[in-house]
């Protein structure tokens, strides 16, 4: 997800660029790519280059509560300031950003959005999936997956007037 942005750099401050991404991108290092897909804007300022994006994705995830594997879509809302590391008309080197873990535009003033749509897309990701916001989940006695249906065990909360019903007999 390479883009050469020394016009960019060369242009007014508040210079905008629109673009489509289409794109596959492995998010978690587990080989699989996921296709990828949005708008970005990006926008001179005096320092950076701001890079707004809204993507969307899909991942399969693991329902916390039944343990089956559905396809989430996710939304990815990406907002990442990029530093040149080099000044576009004097070619002179550029201090790095002071704050640590910020995204830079190297010296073939590439930018590349790849990691960041990685980290965005990573923390899109919910922490505790629901296949559904519903999800039965599963019977903690016999483990039967409770949306595909009833199990035969006793249900484990008696309604306490029934109890003492059953003491008698
Ligand atoms: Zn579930
Ligand atoms: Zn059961």
């Amino acid at each position: 997800m390479d883009m050469n942005v020394s016009q960019l750099l060369q242009d007014p401050i508040g210079s905008t660029r629109d673009f489509q991404i289409d794109e596959l991108i492995d998010i978690n290092g587990d080989g699989k790519s996921h296709k990828i897909q949005g708008k970005c804007n990006l926008l001179r300022t005096q320092r950076s280059i701001l890079v707004k994006c809204l993507l969307k994705t899909e991942v399969d995830l693991t329902c916390n509560r039944c343990l089956g594997k559905f396809r989430q879509p996710l939304k990815i809302k990406l907002e990442e300031e990029f530093f040149p590391t080099l000044d576009i008309l004097s070619d002179a080197s550029l201090p790095p950003p002071e704050e640590p873990g910020t995204f830079t535009i190297d010296e073939q003033h590439t930018l590349d959005l790849t990691e960041a749509i990685r980290q965005y897309s990573l923390l899109a990701i919910p922490m505790k999936a629901l296949c559904k916001k519903d999800c039965s989940g599963l019977c903690p006695t016999c483990g039967k997956n409770l949306n595909e249906g009833k199990c035969d065990c006793p249900t484990q909360d008696i309604d306490p007037r029934w109890s003492k019903l059953a003491e008698l007999k």
